[in-house]
């Protein structure tokens, strides 16, 4: 191989490897912006609430599972807002709160306590809450050009710009296994 050959095979790489690494930024720039749609998407444009808790609907009172089971429950907000009867009539709620939750789900009729734990701890606070702190990471890690633009690193990995440390870095290829599902996710990003 001549001296050309090599560098040409060398600047290659190199190619592939920004390419790959600008790729994997954009993979998940996607799959966080899907995830904060579907979020937001749950939640009511009347009473914006984020966060969830299952409610016995008979006294308001948070819902107790029995024999492992949540029966006639309500998902409802944590948080409640104003109505048109307390906006418009505040003499008659003096005395009590006559705010409503947003209702995410009226009534369950059986759901395992287990399934019903997971759904309301995965309310969009939560989503939303882990797509900033991702979208965050993401741009700790993004990969920057090095070496006049002849290569990419992380600078937080603080991969050295000669190193035979491949990019994308090992912690996007974590964040990214998440979605490994996805048609557009590559085989190679495996961590
Ligand atoms: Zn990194």
């Amino acid at each position: 191989m001549t001296i050309v050959e090599f560098l040409r095979a060398r600047l290659h790489e190199d190619e592939e490897a920004a390419r790959d690494a600008v790729t994997i930024v954009e993979f998940l720039a996607e799959r966080l912006d899907e995830d904060e749609r579907a979020a937001r998407a749950a939640i009511d444009p009347e009473r914006p609430g984020t966060h969830w808790q299952w409610i016995e609907p008979s006294d308001d009172t948070p819902a107790e599972p029995e024999d492992g089971y949540l029966r006639g429950a309500s998902l409802r907000t944590v948080e409640r807002f104003p109505t048109y009867l307390t906006e418009n009539y505040p003499e008659l709620y003096q005395d009590r709160d006559g705010r409503l939750p947003a209702f995410v789900i009226d009534t369950a009729d059986e759901l395992r306590s287990g399934a019903a734990g997971h759904i309301a701890r995965n309310g969009p606070a939560r989503v939303l809450a882990e797509v900033e702190a991702k979208r965050r990471i993401v741009a700790q890690h993004a990969p920057v050009p090095v070496n006049f633009g002849d290569e990419y690193t992380c600078t937080t990995c603080a991969h050295s710009p000669t190193s035979k440390d491949p990019q994308p870095c090992g912690t996007l290829k974590l964040l990214a296994a998440v979605y490994a599902d996805h048609p557009d996710y590559r085989k190679e990003w495996a961590p």
